[in-house]
């Protein structure tokens, strides 16, 4: 293995900046060419490929986002669109490839793995803490700092007020965030996709508060609840509950994906960067570097993407015995 091209995929996270630099680092100290595929596999497609050096990544360390900019990308999910890419790397002389996305990205590099036979590691950078083989991914420790002290500064004004609010945190799928928030945060209710919270149970963990003077709520919502958005739920509460104090509804969104990384998200992503390029030297391919229990892992990117990673239940059922 001689040049490693490197690229960051799908929804950005911050601590990508960190992955990509430890990727970099790591290569230069093993004698190792390293490019970086700009946007993704769209980049890779359109031959956007420029080396990188040690210098490329200085100071990025503390920086959100990706430099190496991302992209979602239809065309690399036909096969003549990966043998573009394929025809490209090749050009470059690109022997070996570590891809920094969520499962998306792993999905397209199994693919692509098994279609050109070109050694690939995948990298979890996604702040939804979803992907099966590690405890963390990359960029989910800063989102929940992100939506605590969100939920820290609603809970101010909510005081004052005497208000509910319904908070959505991003989480399509998963209700890490959302749990973590919360329980930082100090919610009344999470309600999370993994677990069916129905609008009765909402209101009751509500009522339960107010009958013992409570005078503001919190119910931090993941944005994947089966029962709707933050709008469509605090509507279907207000629906069912007479002299209902005043109701706020608010999205975080997007604030989620930036801010400068927690120390945990750099640390992580370094490790996990320079393990992705000590993987591809020892042989391995086709599987995505994680860290299980404070141990680098290697687990195969059909289960990575497939096994679904659990939350764990202790954490909702904490949310309910503290909340009175
Ligand atoms: P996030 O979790 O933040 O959404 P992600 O990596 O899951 O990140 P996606 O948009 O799902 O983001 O995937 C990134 C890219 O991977 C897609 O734009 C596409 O180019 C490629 N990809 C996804 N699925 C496939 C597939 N089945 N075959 C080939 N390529 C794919």
């Amino acid at each position: 293995m001689k040049k490693i091209g490197v690229f960051t995929s799908g929804g950005d996270a911050p601590g990508m900046n960190a992955a990509l630099r430890a990727v970099v680092r790591g290569c230069i100290y093993y004698g190792i060419e390293v490019y970086g595929i700009r946007y993704g596999y769209k980049g890779m497609i359109e031959g956007d490929i420029i080396p990188l050096n040690s210098h490329s990544v200085s100071n990025i360390i503390q920086r959100a986002g990706t430099v190496l900019k991302s992209a979602r990308c239809q065309e690399f999910r036909e096969p003549e669109g990966r043998k573009k890419a394929f025809d490209n790397l090749k050009k470059f002389g690109i022997d070996a490839l570590i891809a920094i996305g969520g499962d998306g990205t792993f999905t397209g590099a199994k693919v692509f793995f098994e279609e050109h036979a070109i050694p690939v590691i995948g990298i979890p950078g996604t702040i939804d803490n979803d992907i099966y083989g590690t405890d963390k991914t990359i960029g989910f420790d800063t989102a929940v700092n992100t939506a605590l002290s969100a939920v820290d500064n609603i809970r101010d004004t909510a005081d004052s007020h005497d208000r509910v609010f319904f908070i959505e945190v991003m989480g399509r799928d998963s209700g890490y965030i959302a749990i973590q928030s919360g329980i930082g945060g100090g919610a009344e209710m999470v309600m999370v996709p993994e677990t069916k919270t129905t609008i009765n149970e909402v209101i009751e963990a509500l009522q339960k508060g107010w009958s013992r003077s409570k005078t503001s709520s919190i119910v931090v919502i993941a944005e994947g609840d089966e029962e709707g958005n933050a709008f469509e739920i605090s509507e279907k509460v207000k629906a069912r509950v007479k002299d209902l104090k005043d109701i706020r509804v608010t999205i975080l969104g997007h604030v989620q994906r930036g801010g400068t990384p927690t120390a945990q998200d750099r640390i992580l992503a370094s490790r996990l960067g320079l393990s992705a390029v000590e993987g591809l030297r020892d042989g391995k391919s086709g599987v995505m570097v994680g860290v299980i229990n404070d141990e680098v892992t290697f687990t195969s990117f059909g289960d990575s993407i497939t096994k679904q990673k659990p939350l764990n239940k202790d954490l909702i059922r904490m949310v309910e015995i503290l909340s009175i």
